[in-house]
């Protein structure tokens, strides 16, 4: 068994139950888990530790300079399955544990990090780590509570930590890119016989609250042509919805949730709410996507003599990950004889947050039948060591001397924020871009 499918068996069995893997954050198994890393990563001679907000944080190399992050998160949701998260911080420390077998030295830092709490299963604070990482402030956010009415503060000081320091753990100015190794939790590659996801884009979205107003009466004495039903108004939007999403382009629109009200057997409803939720890692079809719901809810209403409305419940920007990074990707991968292809991430992930402050990159195994969040998630221990090899290629050409790799260059803004480190690729080199296809999931076959 490699170390890393070895590394990958024992995270699993660290879970707040006997019969399925949960890690929830700051849950025991959790922290048992961020401590077992550290011990795995001292071992390997990196300066480990955690920092104020749970993330933990190995150091390789220099000190100074601004460093490559590579990581993931070790957190979970319930009855999760091995590799969502833990994948690619086992990666990272294995992509390390391979550069140092094979003599390299890193000439900037590389830090292996698992940020604290990206799914916030827990507590609904989801991507707590990398925002505490790039300075966020997340104080209000210590007081949400879980099921059990635990708070985050509470949690913090259970497992031994003190919760007043949150803003120790911005460290984002002393780093210059980050780069990312993730399952695909959809069934992209697979479908493409791809092992390798290049990921171009982190989709945005929004999440809208769609509500129709109707009229509730007898469901036994008012005729049918008389009614004005509230839930008939939902469900011709959520087909409606469906089909305009169908028609193409990089748009998902998912009603997840439908209450009718008052919600009787015998009663005609009188109200009803739509969660709809749009994604794309393109600006304009997001807008687009708006539109869309915008017209569909107003056509069905006056069509079913209902009142529509729609109210915005939360938002997020698409993020373009970095073009240098991934062309080092994309290189490294054919340096493996993988099949790659472009891909657009549907879920967001650290590199969501991270990306946005210094240059990032993903890499995306398979997930078998595209399962996720799931204990049948899977991807084989082939591709998850490709996947390793791949990082440990991008991370030697990133961290490295490589004439390949870009340089991370130090330019920082004048505002005196943190600094937004900048990609160029060295002077007298040239970026490939021959393996790197369309951004859309057409084949972009590398080696
Ligand atoms: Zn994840």
């Amino acid at each position: 068994m490699s170390g890393l499918a070895h590394d990958l068996r024992t995270v699993a069995r660290f879970s707040d139950r006997d019969d399925q893997i949960t890690r929830l954050a700051w849950s025991p198994a959790h922290v048992e888990a961020m401590r077992w890393m550290v011990g795995e990563a001292t071992a390997l001679g990196l300066d480990a530790g955690i920092d104020a907000a749970g993330n933990v944080v190995a150091r390789w190399g220099p000190a100074t300079g601004p460093a490559l992050a590579v990581g993931s998160h070790l957190d979970s949701v319930p009855d999760a399955g091995r590799l969502d998260g833990v994948l690619g911080v086992l990666a990272a420390l294995a992509a390390v544990r391979r550069l140092q077998a094979q003599g390299f030295t890193p000439r900037r830092p590389v830090w292996v990090i698992a940020f604290m709490d990206e799914e916030g299963a827990r507590f609904g604070t989801p991507l707590f780590g990398s925002r505490a990482f790039v300075g966020e402030d997340l104080e209000p956010s210590l007081a949400a509570v879980d099921a059990d009415g635990v708070s985050i503060a509470d949690a913090m000081r259970k497992a031994g930590f003190t919760p007043d320091r949150l803003g120790d753990a911005c460290a984002i100015d002393r780093v210059g890119a980050y780069l990312e190794l993730h399952i695909e939790q959809g069934p992209v590659l697979e479908k493409a016989g791809a092992d390798i996801g290049v990921v171009r884009a982190i989709s945005g979205g929004a999440v809208l609250a769609v509500g129709f107003t109707g009229h509730a009466g007898h469901a036994g004495t008012v005729p049918m042509d008389m009614r004005r039903d509230a839930l008939v108004g939902g469900a011709r939007a959520i087909v409606a919805l469906r089909d305009a999403a169908l028609g193409g382009g990089d748009l998902r629109i998912t009603v997840g949730r439908i209450a009718a009200h008052p919600g009787g057997t015998n009663v005609i409803p009188g109200g009803c709410e739509l969660s709809v939720d749009i994604r794309s890692a393109d600006p304009d079809a997001l807008d687009r996507g708006r539109d869309v719901v915008g017209r569909i809810v107003e056509r069905i209403a006056s069509e079913e003599g209902l009142q529509g409305s729609v109210r915005t419940l939360t938002e997020f920007a698409p993020l373009q990950l970095d073009e240098t990074i991934i062309a080092t990707v994309a290189r490294a991968a054919a340096a493996e004889s993988a099949v790659a292809l472009d891909v657009v991430s549907g879920a967001g992930h650290d590199a969501l947050v991270i990306g946005r402050a210094v240059p990032a990159g993903m890499i995306f195994v398979p997930s078998r039948n595209g399962i996720s969040h799931h204990p049948e998630e899977a991807t084989s221990a082939d591709q998850c060591e490709l996947g390793e090899r791949v990082l440990a290629r991008a991370i030697r050409a990133l961290a490295g001397q490589d004439t390949n790799g870009g340089e991370i260059d130090e330019r920082r803004d004048s505002g005196g924020q943190a600094g937004r480190a900048a990609f160029r690729p060295p002077a007298g080199s040239r970026v490939h871009r021959g393996a790197v296809g369309p951004g859309d999931g057409a084949a972009g076959a590398a080696g």
